[in-house]
């Protein structure tokens, strides 16, 4: 057996797919293919968790560390380039409903993205302060501007700095918003290192106090535009022809707009594959989560982060949200398996990650709007989750597939018949 590659597709001369292979397979494929060096293969076959030295540095009272499922969703041609996405994420079928939706979407010509500025904002709160010391404050803001252009100078070298100030009222607060280009870092260090010395600065103008400095994860400066448009053909099922798929998918779209219960679950599967790949890349997934809540409500009322119409016989999936991440910086420097994340899909830049990022978001959400208007979400789901039911039942070694093929062969997905299962099992 040996593999084939192209630089565009993949597979192994037996016809064997990739979630049929074994770990060991799956590595020397991407050995094959070029996504790996000999020595971060070796990383991934060590199973390796972090240091001690490295836990240390990066959080408190540490006693071990947590691992999660490693793997990569294929297929996905974003802006031309073609990617495999590595992604850590504990729950069954993410993975492959990203696969399978990056498949159909580049079958169809693939993911647009559309970045915008990457700038973060934030934030110096006064409180208390006098009209006079205001007044001073805004005359001055060309100087504090200055003033904080150069406190952090190696960002200004890397092309990127300070590029907005303006003054916000609230009713007892005073708010100087500085907007930053933080480059390829995530940027919150960096913001509130020149918030910090900036205010310090302004302190020393006013009567009044700076009650905060910090950056906001509002991330309104780190919008990003993703579209995919689908062939019908790619989306027919067996028993269903791909228009009515994609008739009945824009219908649950524009339900999720009305609906903020489902346009929240709409986006719980737009953010199943987001947070995969932010954890795979060592980004801080929380700053993410709260720029998405806050983009959500954007409107006033909750609304899902996708939209999707049809139009010139094509079914077109739009996604608009904040991507807030850096492919340098933070704990991405320091864990091995982020560099690996990175490296995997060649990122040379946050925005190239960002673009990636969302197309992985707006992959899952066509997977999970697909399945539930044509087989439901569980037929897919539970097939996957039967093996985790499996291990929960106690089946170790061989008897893992014996066990979820019988689970998915009586579509009894609980314990209690996996377990039944098992005894049987033995009992042979
Ligand atoms: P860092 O503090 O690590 O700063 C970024 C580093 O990347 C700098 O040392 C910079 O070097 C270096 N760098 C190398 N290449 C580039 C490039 N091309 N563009 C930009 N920087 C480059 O990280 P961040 O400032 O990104 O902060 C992220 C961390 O902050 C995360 O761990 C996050 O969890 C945490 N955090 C988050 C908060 C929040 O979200 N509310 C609050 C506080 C912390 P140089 O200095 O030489 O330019």
């Amino acid at each position: 057996m040996y593999w084939w590659w192209n630089g565009y597709g993949y597979g192994c001369k037996t016809g064997m797919k990739i979630y049929e292979m074994t770990d060991e397979q799956r590595i020397k494929l991407l050995l094959d293919g070029g996504y790996l060096t000999e020595g971060q293969a070796d990383l991934l076959r060590s199973r390796q968790t972090i240091s001690t030295d490295l836990a240390d540095s990066l959080s408190e009272n540490q006693i071990g560390s947590f691992s999660l499922p490693y793997g990569f969703a294929t297929d996905f041609l974003v802006d031309g380039i073609d990617y495999l996405v590595p992604m850590v994420i504990e729950e069954p079928s993410v993975i492959a409903a990203a696969s399978n939706a990056a498949k159909r979407i580049k079958n169809s010509g693939g993911f647009r993205t559309f970045p915008t500025s990457r700038i973060v904002y934030g934030q110096i709160v006064l409180e208390n302060i006098t009209q006079a010391s205001l007044s001073r404050l805004e005359q001055a803001s060309s100087e504090i501007f200055e003033f904080a252009q150069n406190a952090h100078p190696s960002l200004l070298k890397r092309g990127g700095g300070v590029v907005s100030l303006n003054f916000n009222y609230y009713d007892e607060f005073v708010e100087i918003e500085l907007g930053i280009d933080t480059v390829d870092a995530m940027g919150a260090n960096m913001v509130n290192t020149i918030l910090e010395k900036t205010s310090q600065k302004v302190s020393t103008m006013i009567n009044g106090d700076v009650l905060c400095s910090i950056l906001s994860n509002s991330g309104q400066g780190q919008v990003i535009t993703v579209e995919a448009e689908i062939n019908f053909d790619q989306l027919s099922t067996k028993t269903m022809a791909g228009h009515e798929v994609a008739t009945r998918i824009v219908k649950l779209s524009a339900f999720a707009k009305a609906s903020v219960k489902r346009a929240v679950t709409h986006n719980k599967g737009i953010m199943n594959g987001i947070d995969a790949v932010l954890l795979a890349t060592g980004n801080d997934f929380r700053a993410q989560e709260a720029a998405a809540h806050s983009f959500a409500f954007e409107s006033g009322q909750y609304q899902p982060f996708s939209e999707w119409h049809l139009a010139e016989g094509k079914l077109v999936g739009t996604l608009k949200m904040p991507i807030e991440l850096g492919s340098v910086g933070g704990a991405i420097r320091a864990l091995p398996m982020a560099q690996l994340s990175l490296a995997i899909m060649k990122i040379h830049s946050s925005k190239q990650l960002q673009s990636v990022v969302g197309a992985v978001g707006l992959a899952n959400n066509l997977s999970a709007l697909r399945a539930l208007v044509t087989t439901g979400i569980q037929a897919g789901h539970m097939g996957l989750q039967s093996k985790s039911l499996a291990i929960s039942a106690g089946a170790v070694g061989t008897e893992i597939d014996l066990v979820a093929a019988k689970l998915n062969q009586t579509k009894n997905y609980t314990i209690k018949n996996a377990q039944n299962i098992l005894l049987e099992l033995r009992d042979k």
